[in-house]
């Protein structure tokens, strides 16, 4: 079933658990997902990029997302992913999106509070709910990380915006990761505290090591992003099938394995974060 954003950040704080939010790039990426979130009974997140939902793509995989989280036995919430402006996010409700990211976090302190603030309100009127982000989380090629995000500006930023929950920067990355990353736990122990126990979002999952990510899930992480493994998955497999000498051109029949690829490392990350057997 389709939902909205609070309706799966509400079952991960009840359950102690984060919900898994993976990011879908066409049919097959979503028929992936979907099934593992039905062979586990957890509720997840589909997410797009802006950059898709500005092209033609997200024309045509917003339907399909609709048609999967419809009829899907588990609750699946269709979610925008770095939202940067005001043109993005009122493109994805047009498109269906149940959720929006809006990120403003390049952005000087006070006009991310404005912007978001006024996203988070025009939604309301649709009952969509808005993650923020707060202290850019980089990618795996910047030199150095940027600043990392402090109790007192988060508590600041959420009591402002009126966000559902907020992306924070504790020592991950967008990307590859040249060297697994440690996560700053007490410092997302600390901003839950600060901010009333806000459901908290950890963005750059992928490549994490496991340990760290269960610790971040205790710490109250309750949305937790992977993107590029799940390309990973799709890709290698694609390639692996390709050097095969008796390879189907079908390209349905070919695909049935990426897709399986798909399902399996969902499977393991929702396994990860402790949102298997969590449907309601
Ligand atoms: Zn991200």
């Amino acid at each position: 079933m389709l939902v909205n954003l609070d309706y799966v950040l509400n079952l991960a704080e009840k359950g102690n658990f984060a919900i898994p939010a993976f990011n879908v790039y066409n049919m097959e990426t979503v028929m992936g997902v979907l099934k593992a979130a039905e062979e586990t009974k957890a509720p997840i997140i589909m997410q797009v990029y802006p950059r898709l939902m500005k092209e033609e793509t997200g024309y045509f995989l917003s339907p399909v997302i609709l048609a999967a989280a419809k009829r899907a036995s588990v609750p699946v919430c269709f979610h925008l992913d770095h939202g940067p402006s005001e043109l993005e996010t009122t493109r994805s409700i047009r498109y269906g999106a149940t959720g929006i990211m809006l990120d403003g976090s390049t952005l000087p302190f006070e006009e991310n509070i404005a912007l978001t603030k006024k996203v988070v309100e025009t939604c309301k009127y649709v009952d969509v709910q808005v993650e923020g982000e707060l202290g850019h989380v980089g990618t795996t090629k910047d030199a150095e990380m940027d600043e990392f995000t402090t109790a007192e500006d988060a508590k600041k930023f959420v009591e402002e915006t009126g966000v559902a929950c907020l992306a924070v920067a504790v020592g991950t990355a967008h990307g590859k990761y040249t060297k697994p990353p440690k996560l700053d736990i007490e410092r997302i122990k600390a901003i839950r505290e600060a901010t009333n126990n806000t459901a908290l979002v950890l963005h750059g999952g992928s490549g994490v090591p496991d340990e760290e990510i269960k610790k971040a899930v205790a710490a109250g992480i309750r949305k937790m992003n992977f993107a590029t493994d799940i390309c990973y998955a799709f890709l290698d497999c694609c390639l692996d099938e390709l050097q095969k000498p008796d390879r189907t051109v079908a390209v349905d029949n070919f695909m049935k394995k990426p897709i399986d690829a798909v399902k399996d490392f969902c499977i393991s990350r929702i396994k990860l974060v402790g949102a298997d057997g969590k449907a309601k």
